[in-house]
This record gives C-alpha cells, sequence and structure tokens, in this order.
C-alpha cells in the first residue's frame, strides 16, 4: 500500500459563497406572509482582493471576497464546477474535504445533497468519480465504498442504519481514525445515492427551536473512499472525500431554549469551534509554514482529519440566505467564511 502522490505538503483551503433564491413566502407573496423580506446581497464578479482593500472603510456596505461567489440563480453544478479537480484528485488518491458552513435555512442541506433536478455536491461528485473510472484507459481495479454517517451531541450515529447504536473511534495503527461499526457500502453507480442519501437524512436528529420549525442540530458526513488497484504494479492507491453538512451555526444563546436544546447548542459549536479553530491553523501553516492543528478537540474534526491534513484538498461552502430578516446570520458567515482564509 502506497501514499498518495506527495506533491504538495500543505493542505489547500478553497472558499465559496452560495446565495440561495429569497422563497415565495418571505418575497410575502405567499397567503402566510412571513417576513416580506428585501434581498440584502449582491454579488459583484468584479470586486478584487485589492480593491476591496482600499475601499473597505468608505462605504456602509460590507464587502468580502472569495475564491468563488454564486448568486440565488446559479445551480449547485455551477457550485461543483468550481470544485471539480478536487474531486477527481481523489480517483488518484488524494484526500479531500468539502463542507456546507451557514445558518439553519440558508441551503446547506440543499447544496449537499439537492433535488432530482438539482443534484447536490455529494451526488456530483460520485457521478464524477464513476465517470473517470468508466473512462479510465489503464487496467487498474477500482472499488468505491460509501459510509454516511452523524455527529449528534458528540455522539456518533449510523445514517445508513435504521436505528442506530453510539458508535466509537479506535484509532487503527494501519487506517488511521476509524469508526468501530460503521456500516461501508460497495457503490457501483450514483444511480440510487440520492435515495440513499435522503433516507439517511430523514434519521438525523432534527427538533424544533424557537427560531426555526425544524432544525437540523447534527453534522452529517458522507465518506466516498476509492481504491485503486495498480494492476501491473500490485500497489493499492487509497483516496477519501468527506462531503459534510453542517449543523446549523447559529449561536446556541440565539435560539433561547434552555436544557437538552442548550446542551445540544453548546456541543454543537463544541465540533464547529473546533472546525473553525482548524481551519485557521491549515490557514497559518499554508502561509508560515508548520502549525499545530488542534484536531482531537472534537469528534467531528477527528473524524475528518485525513481529508483536513497532510496534502488535502478543503472546500468550504458558506451558505447564505439573501434576505433582511436573516443579516445577522448572513454578516457571521461571511465573517466565518474570511477568517478561514
Ligand atoms: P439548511 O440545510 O441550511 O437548513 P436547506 O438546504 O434545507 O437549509 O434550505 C432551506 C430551504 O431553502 C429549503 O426549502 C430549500 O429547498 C430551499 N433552498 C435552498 N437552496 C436553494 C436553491 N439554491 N434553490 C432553491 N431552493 C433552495
Ligand atoms: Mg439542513
Amino acid at each position: 500500500s502506497i501514499r498518495a502522490p506527495a506533491a504538495k505538503k500543505t493542505t489547500t483551503l478553497t472558499v465559496a459563497v452560495k446565495c440561495r433564491p429569497l422563497m415565495e413566502k418571505e418575497r410575502g407573496r405567499d397567503i402566510v406572509r412571513v417576513n416580506n423580506s428585501k434581498e440584502v446581497i449582491v454579488l459583484d464578479p468584479d470586486l478584487s482582493k485589492d480593491y476591496l482593500d482600499r475601499i473597505q472603510n468608505r462605504t456602509k456596505e460590507k464587502k468580502y471576497c472569495f475564491d468563488h461567489a454564486f448568486g440565488p440563480e446559479s445551480t449547485n453544478k455551477n457550485v461543483y464546477r468550481s470544485m471539480s479537480s478536487v474531486i477527481s484528485g481523489v480517483v488518484q488518491g488524494l484526500n479531500a474535504t468539502v463542507f456546507a458552513y451557514g445558518s439553519t435555512g440558508s441551503g446547506k442541506t440543499y447544496t449537499m445533497v439537492g433535488t432530482r433536478s438539482d443534484p447536490g455536491l455529494m451526488v456530483l461528485s460520485l457521478n464524477t468519480i464513476f465517470d473517470m473510472i468508466k473512462s479510465d484507459k489503464s487496467s487498474d481495479d477500482f472499488e468505491v465504498t460509501c459510509s454516511y454517517l452523524e455527529v449528534y451531541n458528540e455522539v456518533i450515529y449510523d445514517l445508513l442504519e435504521k436505528s442506530s447504536g453510539h458508535l466509537e473511534l479506535r484509532e487503527d495503527p494501519e487506517q488511521g481514525i476509524v469508526v468501530a461499526g460503521l456500516r461501508s457500502i460497495k457503490v457501483f453507480s450514483a444511480d440510487r445515492i440520492l435515495e440513499l442519501l435522503n433516507l439517511g437524512n430523514s434519521r438525523r436528529k432534527t427538533e424544533s427551536t424557537e427560531m426555526n420549525g425544524t432544525s437540523s442540530r447534527s453534522h452529517a458526513v458522507l465518506e466516498i473512499a476509492v481504491k485503486r488497484r495498480q494492476k501491473n504494479q500490485n500497489q493499492v492507491m487509497r483516496g477519501k472525500l468527506a462531503l459534510v453538512d453542517l449543523a446549523g451555526s447559529e449561536r446556541a444563546a440565539e435560539t433561547n431554549n434552555g436544557g437538552q436544546k442548550l446542551r445540544d447548542g453548546a456541543n454543537i459549536n463544541r465540533s464547529l469551534l473546533a472546525l473553525a479553530n482548524c481551519i485557521n491553523a491549515l490557514g497559518k501553516q499554508h502561509k508560515k509554514g508548520l502549525a499545530y492543528v488542534p484536531y482531537r478537540n472534537s469528534k467531528l474534526t477527528r473524524i475528518l482529519k485525513d481529508g483536513l491534513s497532510g496534502n488535502s484538498q478543503t472546500v468550504m461552502v458558506a451558505t447564505i440566505s439573501p434576505a433582511d430578516s436573516q443579516y445577522h446570520h448572513t454578516v457571521n458567515t461571511l465573517k466565518y467564511a474570511d477568517r478561514a482564509k
């Protein structure tokens, strides 16, 4: 078994922002007028980092500059195209992590899972992987496996099992950190993956909060592992892609609900905070060389370690709503995404 090509040693981080369309009920045309919201997001393709630095203090508008920005008319495919090279690296034995970060209702699940007519990044990634395998000219053998788990309250559950118990993390001398007992299924095409993801998502721990009807309070991780056996060299290359639908980023304090739910919030923040700290450290590592990356501080970061270290590629998709009612959340998300760079 050999390691992935060691072209570069640092983890690259790409940050994309996706703004969803204003929903009918937000426009106030619906029978139930929810918000009568106005759109407060403007995308400017001509904005550059230099220009931004020069004008930042001269205007009331807040301006941010990211690697990629997608407006309300963009499809998941548009978002996907900006990161397709990251995904294709997995077939070459590289590791990668793609995660959606944003407040509840901003479009994380839509971006990661999507619909039949607008399949999300999880489905599109698997499509690419199978297309590459199909068109591969070598006589290599490929094996693609998937697992789907959630981290809720710092406990891991299997989303591919009907009623999963608590799963534990183990350090395996060969494979690194593994989730003991997690179901891993062999996949032969991307055909049924959307059904599988929707079934898995129906098992996610959701709960009403004061702020939203149902809010996803767990982190969901789809891991796609590609094993490539090179015929003539008798070698095996392994690439792993983790696609993460994070829990809502809104803070526990804002939701004003006590007891159990507050504990959820605190733990969600623990994993999110740990992830933020890792991302920050990776940024520093990129600029200044070695920096300590605190993976051990949460279940989520331990699970994602392989895809956030070494020569992995990390993509953050920050999802936002265009509505003025969500302004506060949007600013928080954009600040978080901006700090990640
Ligand atoms: P989150 O997972 O962040 O809580 P969702 O993905 O569930 O948010 O999105 C909230 C709502 O917005 C859903 O009704 C979803 O269908 C809709 N939505 C999100 N993004 C889009 C989009 N790009 N196009 C159309 N509808 C969207
Ligand atoms: Mg969701």
